[in-house]
Formats: structure tokens, C-alpha cells, sequence
């Protein structure tokens, strides 16, 4: 495999223009990341808030922080005064709980809703009928301090690369069905990660979250 550096470089070139990579550096340590941020990476992410917290803690400040594991709601209050993007926005609660952290520091916090496209149990986020009502709603409206800049999916874990496309394309046309609502203008979707980014980008992806492919495959998730 080619040093972090190179990896960033390769997959940068590799990106149409209007897409843009996040590094997925969980469980990885500081100078791994230092290597891909020497190489010009800013965006980050990260699935846990203590680990995202001490990383931002201890690196350069012009590294744009992603939250994209599942958030509990009492950890918000940790990651609101500087995160970049919460991808992984999967409840009307948690949207509502960023608010009002966001609004207590006075900040506008950008948004993902993460919605449920895999086949598997496991996976979080909205189905379609939740996001529809809600984006029917006029409750984000009411939520100020959040700025809802798009949807974030996570296609099932398998092979079957048509299965992945389906649920990306699929993810697409909900994305473009709200927008045609004219109730809220989404710019964002975040879909694709090292295993099916290629899939992503061609169904509509703007941001792809990538791990192993830059920093080398995870002892554990
Ligand atoms: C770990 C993770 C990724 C990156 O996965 P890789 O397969 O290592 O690229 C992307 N998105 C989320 C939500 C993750 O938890």
C-alpha cells in the first residue's frame, strides 16, 4: 500500500470537483493523521466524541471536524463549539438537542440526516416516511441554531455492487424529492466509503468518507 500521503493524493485526483473527501481517521493515532493533513487534508472525521475531542485538542485548528458515528444525545453538548458537519443526524430529538447546545454557545451547527437505506437491522437513520413528515413539518423551522445541509446513507456491507447502487440511487432520488419540495434547498450527500465510493459518486455523492483505504485496515470499528 502507498504511504498515507500518496493514498490522499491518489483518491483527491481521482474525485470529480464537487466532491469532497473526508479522511475517516477512528482509531488511528495523531501522527498517522499529521501525515495525511502534511499532505493537505483538512477534513476529518471520526465515530466517537471523546476520541474526535482530543484529536481537535491536540491538532492544527484548520482541520474541519465531522461527526459521522451515532451521536448520543448527552454528548452533544461536547462537540457543538466545533464541529464541522454532523452526518449522522438519525432523530428529530437529537436534531432538536443540537439546537439547543448550538443556540447556547451561538453557533449554527451544519447537518446531515442519516437515513436508513440497507437492508441490514443495524444500520441508523430516518426511514422514508419519518424524513418526508419531517421535512413536511414545520419543526425545522423552529430549530435555528442547525443548518440541514443534506443526507448522509450507508449502503448494506456486501459484494453485490447493483444492491449498493440501488440503495444509493435510491438515496438520491429521495434527495432530489425534497428538494423539489422547495420547503428546504439540500446541497449535501454523503455516501460512499472506501469499499463503494466509486458507486457513491456516481449516483450523486458530494462527500465520501474514507478509512482503510488511506490510513490501512482498523484492528477493530
Ligand atoms: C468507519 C466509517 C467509514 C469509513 O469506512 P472505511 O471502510 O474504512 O472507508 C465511513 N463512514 C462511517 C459512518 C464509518 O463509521
Amino acid at each position: 500500500m502507498l504511504t498515507i500521503g500518496k493514498q490522499i493524493l491518489k483518491i483527491g485526483n481521482e474525485l470529480p470537483k464537487n466532491v469532497r473527501l473526508v479522511a475517516i481517521s477512528k482509531t488511528k493515532p495523531i501522527d498517522m493523521l499529521m501525515e495525511a493533513y502534511e499532505a493537505g487534508q483538512r477534513h476529518f472525521g471520526e465515530n466517537k466524541v471523546q476520541e474526535m475531542t482530543q484529536k481537535q485538542e491536540a491538532m492544527p485548528k484548520d482541520i474541519q471536524w465531522h461527526m459521522v458515528g451515532h451521536l448520543q444525545r448527552n454528548k452533544v453538548r461536547q462537540v457543538v463549539p466545533f464541529v464541522y458537519l454532523i452526518h449522522s443526524i438519525d432523530s428529530v430529538r437529537l436534531l432538536q438537542e443540537v439546537d439547543k447546545e448550538a443556540a447556547r454557545v451561538s453557533r449554527v451547527v451544519n447537518c446531515l440526516l442519516q437515513v436508513h437505506i440497507a437492508r441490514e437491522e443495524t444500520k441508523f437513520g430516518f426511514d422514508e416516511a419519518e424524513l418526508m413528515s419531517l421535512i413536511n413539518s414545520k419543526e425545522l423551522s423552529k430549530l435555528p441554531f442547525v443548518n440541514v445541509m443534506g443526507l448522509m446513507g450507508m449502503a448494506t456491507f456486501t459484494e453485490n455492487q447493483e444492491q449498493i447502487r440501488a440503495e444509493f440511487s435510491g438515496l438520491k432520488v429521495l434527495f432530489d424529492r425534497i428538494n423539489a419540495t422547495g420547503k428546504i434547498h439540500l446541497t449535501e450527500l454523503s455516501m460512499g466509503m472506501s469499499g463503494d465510493y466509486i458507486i457513491g459518486i456516481e449516483c450523486g455523492s458530494t462527500l465520501v468518507r474514507i478509512g482503510s483505504s488511506i490510513f490501512g485496515v482498523r484492528n477493530y470499528v
